[in-house]
């Protein structure tokens, strides 16, 4: 039960020497196998396997969360509220096609199942919920706040966003409408000048200074302390701002990042003030949007303090197809020479996107997405040479929040032969990216409670228990421009997102990675 102080009861029991239970805790030793590679003068390869002993300690005990949205009264906002208050209510509505009932589709981890191993008796695949995987908090459990330039309240707030059925609004109407957004900070040069008519629900000031910094961590002190929460998650999923300029001696070390802030630099970019806080004040910051909030000395700030950042940008719907498909053709030895992508929406965000400096934004975020899948094909591709690849948004009102996406594959085949894979996308945006939005809570939270150290038989090195590093890439499946800690190689490919998710999980409890060879239905 959340935040009873209560551990949860495991959902099964390893049977394993390295696993082992306490009432507040599971303590697992855990072997992590790579392959080292060295490349001799004289050409040799010389490839060695090697293994680290680690020790994993996972704390059981499921908090009371609280989710602060930035942009609570957007499209993606008002779905999240509406989505977790109908299934918390377990809401069942009338639409053209029937009843639908309340689910939590499109949620990889309240939608999807993980392999467990296999059967004694049956020999057959054992598959359970994702959530079950490791104790986590429910989403319905989640309490919902944040801030809003716009002072609308929730449910007027869903009804601008076009998203929800009807009879499904009129359902979550009342608890809706008692919900107001927090005033925010709005620095009018970050966001298209289109957004001015709504910013109405401001906290004064027109540039970054520490007061905002102060105001938002007070925010997040009050919604704990109101709600009697252990700890608050905070996601930006306002709108899509423009590039901050790097600028050494702005944003280049977390020093010269809190001093740009006190003296008010133009540069430093209403996202940037609310993970500064948050990094502050220890409440994960998730960055939902393409911009780069996360400049460098935001990331040594999070750093510094052992706070946890997570971003950029969700990845919903032509991205992560992009990053299936892509991962399918390069590593079936097809060699994709060009991707040329249209979107249409028609949403606030794509008036929003309309503007070019924040378009510019959302256009890098989704160019770099098949780079690793590329670079990785040293038979397919020369060294610096990259499929071709264009991006293209544009705003169309009448669509509103049922967005398109249309792309266009094409790549050489055997002998000089081509092949065309065109596709076509039609889906409501704030639907796919709700759930999205609720997996990057749900596993962030788990995250803070996971914790590792080098096993001690390793000798000298092992030292006491450390978190997970500050940024936390973990979170890549559900992100179209992967965050890593600085120097670390980013992994777009999909379906390397998701094993990473998995085998780490796994690995807290003492399993193995699932490695799909199945030899036991091989080798007999
Ligand atoms: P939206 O325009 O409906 O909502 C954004 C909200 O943010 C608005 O209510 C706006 O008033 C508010 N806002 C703007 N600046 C703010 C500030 N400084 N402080 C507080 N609130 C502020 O957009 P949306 O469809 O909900 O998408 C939100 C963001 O998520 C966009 O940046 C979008 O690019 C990103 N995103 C969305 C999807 C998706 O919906 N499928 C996928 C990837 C990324």
């Amino acid at each position: 039960v959340a935040g009873n102080g209560s551990a949860a009861r495991p959902k099964f029991i390893v049977n394993s020497p390295n696993v082992v239970y306490s009432d507040s805790e599971i303590r697992s030793k855990y072997t992590y196998r790579t392959t080292m590679v060295t490349d001799g003068e004289d050409g040799t390869r010389t490839v060695t396997p090697k293994e680290t002993v680690y020790d994993f300690k996972l704390d059981t005990k499921i908090p009371k969360v609280g989710v602060m949205l930035v942009g609570l009264g957007g499209n993606n906002g008002t779905t999240i509220t509406a989505g977790i208050i109908a299934n918390r209510r377990g809401l069942v509505w009338e639409t053209r096609n029937g009843r639908q009932a309340a689910n939590y589709y499109g949620s990889v981890v309240m939608g999807s199942t993980l392999k467990l191993g296999t059967d004694t008796k049956t020999q057959q695949d054992v598959n359970i919920p994702f959530h079950d995987v490791l104790p986590m908090v429910h989403p319905n459990d989640l309490v919902i706040g944040g801030w809003d330039i716009s002072g609308m309240n929730l449910a007027d707030a869903m009804d601008r966003a076009k998203v929800l059925e009807p009879t499904l609004k009129a359902l979550v109407h009342k608890e809706m409408a008692s919900m107001v957004p927090l005033p925010s900070i709005y620095y009018p040069d970050f966001i298209a000048a289109n957004q001015e008519e709504r910013a109405d629900n401001l906290i004064a000031g027109s540039k970054a200074c520490m007061a905002h910094v102060e105001q938002i961590r007070k925010d997040i002190r009050d919604f704990k302390a109101a709600n009697n929460l252990d700890k608050v998650i905070v996601q930006w999923t306002a709108n899509t701002e423009r590039f901050a300029d790097l600028i050494d001696g702005v944003n280049d070390t977390a020093d010269n990042l809190l001093k740009a802030i006190e003296a008010g630099h133009e540069e430093v970019s209403p996202s940037t003030v609310f993970a500064v806080a948050c990094i502050l004040e220890n409440a994960p910051f998730i960055n939902g949007s393409p911009q780069n909030t996360f400049v460098p000395g935001c990331i040594e700030l999070a750093e510094k303090h052992n706070a946890f950042i997570g971003g950029d940008d969700f990845k919903s719907g032509q991205t992560k197809m992009k990053s299936a498909l892509v991962d399918f053709m390069i590593s079936a030895g097809i060699k994709l020479t060009s991707i040329a992508s249209y979107n249409h929406l028609g949403n606030n965000d794509g008036m929003n996107l309309s503007s070019h400096r924040q378009f510019r934004s959302k256009e890098i975020s989704k160019s770099n997405v098949v780079d690793d899948m590329v670079a990785a094909n040293t038979v397919l591709y020369a060294k610096d040479e990259h499929p071709d690849h264009v991006v293209v948004i544009k705003y169309i009102p009448a669509v509103g929040d049922s967005k398109r996406a249309m792309d266009e594959y094409s790549a050489e085949i055997f002998l000089g032969g081509h092949q065309t894979i065109s596709m076509s996308n039609v889906c409501e945006d704030s639907l796919l990216a709700s759930p999205l939005i609720i997996d990057l809570v749900v596993i962030a939270e788990l995250m803070t409670r996971i914790q590792w150290k080098l096993h001690s038989a390793e000798g000298e090195d092992a030292k006491g228990y450390k978190n997970f590093h500050s940024v936390l890439s973990v979170l890549s499946y559900m992100l179209k421009a992967p965050l890593t800690p600085p120097g670390t190689p980013v992994v777009n490919a999909l379906a390397k997102q998701r094993a990473a998710l998995a085998n780490i999980f796994r690995a807290c409890v003492g399993l193995e990675p699932e490695s799909d060879m199945t030899l036991e239905h091989k080798l007999f």
